[in-house]
């Protein structure tokens, strides 16, 4: 596109994906209330009811960062539930883990330094999964999702919370104007690093619209897969059953 999209060979995207995560990872959650202007809160709350996680229940957050999602999920599930915590970075994970004890809210919850694609768990062992802003950094996005849904206990349910494709000409390209323009300036002027908030850009635009991910997750196995889409569009949760 007029963009210019940088082909990342498969090989390297995890080196890359990896190297952002530790270079943003101080900053991470105030970038995230800055770059959404403190809209992620919400639409992480709306994952979170769309989720219908109850008392008792067995969560895993899988790219779960700084715990955002961990957090909500865990007030739900109450003193009988589990949520585990898991990232493939270190420096995420111990940030999260060490927000989580400040905030107080870390008990019943694991941790796990794990690869989204390969989940070390036993089958049927989820009552949900969930990754929020996760796959669009996952390499093999098929494998992820048929690993996801082996985890699951039948009536478990994933949850995808990601960037999606933006609805509607006019809001497009204010939303591209701000996110190639303005994102990676912000990200210079606060995080000292444009580049990487010049990736997440890119990252957004290469992966899958609404539709094509409700089809890989049917062709993953899942049922009764639906989608919701937030903000126009900016974001789009997707939700579907393992029967
Ligand atoms: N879920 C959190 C949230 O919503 O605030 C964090 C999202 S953050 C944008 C993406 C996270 O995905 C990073 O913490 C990164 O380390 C992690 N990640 C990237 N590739 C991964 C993979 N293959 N498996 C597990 N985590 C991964």
């Amino acid at each position: 596109t007029h963009f210019g999209f940088r082909e990342v060979p498969t090989n390297e995207k995890a080196k890359l994906v990896r190297s952002v995560f530790d270079s943003v990872a101080g900053k991470y959650d105030l970038m995230n209330d800055l770059m959404s202007m403190g809209i992620h809160r919400i639409w992480k709350r709306i994952a979170l009811q769309l989720s219908h996680v109850r008392y008792g229940e067995k969560v895993l957050d899988l790219a779960g960062g700084t715990g955002d999602m961990t957090a909500l999920f865990r007030e739900r599930v109450g003193d009988k539930g589990r949520v585990i915590l898991s990232d493939i970075n270190a420096e995420m994970l111990k940030r999260g883990r060490d927000r989580l004890i400040d905030d107080g809210v870390a008990e019943g919850v694991d941790y796990a330094q794990i690869d989204a694609e390969k989940l070390p768990f036993p089958d049927n062992a989820f009552d949900c999964v969930c990754i929020a802003f996760g796959l669009r950094n996952v390499t093999h996005k098929d494998e992820a999702l048929k690993s996801m849904h082996r985890v699951l206990k039948p009536g478990g349910r994933l949850i995808v919370l990601e960037f999606s494709e933006a609805q509607g000409a006019l809001f497009k390209k204010t939303y591209d104007l701000y996110s190639f323009k303005l994102l990676p300036l912000i990200g210079k002027l606060v995080a000292g690093d444009e580049e990487s908030y010049r990736y997440l850009a890119e990252s957004i635009r290469m992966h899958p619209n609404q539709e094509t991910l409700k089809g890989m997750m049917v062709e993953a196995g899942f049922e009764r897969c639906e989608y919701f889409n937030l903000t126009q569009g900016v974001v789009a949760i997707h939700r579907g059953y393992k029967v």
